[in-house]
């Protein structure tokens, strides 16, 4: 029997285990920047060399981190094969799945995470997706929940993907180098809900004024929520109310920021859409712990807060950590990094809850015209330093860096790693 092709257009860790789904069905050629050897009947071709397969190719396989401008793929387009992500093929082949599916520009780990969290209390939940474990792998033909992290990379590649509930958190201009166009960004992530129907629900943040503006034509049921005004969801006393009924409470959710209330509110409402019990959703709640690098509370020395929040590599990021503490003129920031030439200016409005800044990496000037006190130091490690000598009981010592960390450090996992450590060093 002769098998069709289909081509995988990069081998990463999300195509390696979609390979083997492929390889069941179809002749699979993978195309790679990088020479392979030939491994478990694959077959490797560079990628300048797809050109000849063209009128073999049945369909192709994009890695999300292959842009739709690269060449070969405006071939493969002009061709008019279509393009799939991993996550569309995956779908297609376990078929008794739910899912719960999100995306947004910021909090997707933390609202997928807090999600699965919740659900595990229940039964055995898996967790995929942009998040770091491909879909691929967990691919069956049993009945099982998934809650999955979506990319708009990963969004663009969905033909059939069709999620029982599904949410955008926000969206704000991001990854402009790789979609050239913020329109067409946003209506990326739209695609989330596109195969919906009314058995499903998507849960529309009112809050989110693009959200609000590009997401229309939604055929699933609609659920409303916001932190600020009351709607199918909303927030009362620290309390998430549904319809007007409690369903959970935050008491002893140790996530800080409204930007936590409503990633929380997201988990909470997915719970209770399919059937979780209220006792294990505040179990959930009560035991999820920080995800490492965002907004990570550390440790209190001495009185004084530690709290690596070094994923924040852009301003809203630094804004959102600034905006959860409820305090005047007690955090003492590290901040600074590699310039991506964007403007700090909205931080301005937070000067009075700041007794300093110690800016550190190659924008570390531009801090001074932001904030009232600022000093200038060499290195994370320096600022760390001055900060802990002047901080008293009572202050907050947060790294929320508001840039990437390209200049100083290999990623901003790296930097985080490093301040812990030196935390962990503080007598
Ligand atoms: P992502 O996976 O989308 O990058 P994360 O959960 O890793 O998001 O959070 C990254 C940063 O985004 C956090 O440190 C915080 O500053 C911010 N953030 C988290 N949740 C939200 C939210 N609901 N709204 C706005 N910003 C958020």
């Amino acid at each position: 029997m002769v098998l069709d092709v289909v081509l995988v257009m990069g081998y990463s860790r999300s195509t390696k285990a979609l390979v083997k789904l492929l390889q069941k069905k179809y002749r699979v050629i993978v195309s790679d920047i990088k020479k392979h050897e030939n491994e478990n009947n694959v077959e490797f071709i560079l990628q300048h060399e797809i050109a000849q397969y063209l009128s073999q190719i049945k369909f192709v396989v994009k890695s999300p981190g292959i842009p739709y401008h690269n060449e070969e793929v405006i071939k493969i387009q002009n061709y008019n094969i279509p393009i799939y992500t991993e996550i569309e093929i995956a779908y297609q082949e376990a078929p008794n799945f739910r899912y719960i599916a999100i995306t947004g520009t910021n909090g997707k780990t933390t609202a997928t995470s807090l999600t699965h969290h919740i659900l595990q209390q229940k039964k055995p939940t898996i967790v995929a997706g942009n998040i770091g474990v491909a879909l691929s792998e967990y691919v069956s033909d049993k009945q099982e929940d998934v809650v999955l992290e979506l990319s708009n990379f990963q969004l663009l590649g969905i033909d059939t993907f069709r999620p029982h509930i599904a949410t955008i958190i926000n969206l704000t201009p991001d990854h402009l180098d790789y979609m050239l166009d913020v329109e067409k960004y946003y209506i990326s992530k739209t695609n989330i809900y596109k195969n919906q129907t009314q058995d499903d629900y998507f849960l529309l943040n009112i809050d989110d004024e693009n959200v609000v503006k590009y997401c229309v034509n939604i055929p699933a049921k609609i659920i409303k929520f916001s932190t600020k005004v009351k709607t199918d969801v909303y927030i009362e006393n620290n309390k998430i109310y549904y319809n007007q009924k409690e369903i959970a409470d935050l008491k002893h959710f140790p996530l800080k920021g409204e930007h936590n209330q409503q990633n929380a509110m997201i988990a909470v409402m997915s719970a209770y859409l399919i059937g979780i019990d209220k006792q294990s959703i505040q179990q959930g709640l009560a035991s999820f712990k920080a995800i490492k690098h965002r907004l990570q509370y550390l440790k209190t020395i001495n009185g004084v807060e530690y709290y690596n929040d070094s994923k924040a590599t852009n301003p809203e990021s630094l804004e959102v950590a600034l905006k959860s503490f409820n305090v005047a003129n007690k955090i003492i920031l590290l901040a600074g990094g590699y310039d991506k030439k964007v403007s700090f200016d909205i931080l301005k409005q937070y000067n009075s809850k700041i007794k300093k800044v110690f800016a550190f990496g190659e924008v570390k000037q531009l801090f001074s015209s932001i904030f009232d006190h600022v000093a200038l130091c060499d290195n994370l490690q320096e600022a760390l330093q001055k900060a802990n000598d002047i901080a008293v009981k009572g202050d907050i010592i947060l790294l929320s860096p508001g840039c990437a960390s390209y200049d100083q450090f290999e990623s901003f996992e790296h930097r985080g790693d490093v301040f812990i450590e030196l935390v962990n060093q503080i007598k």
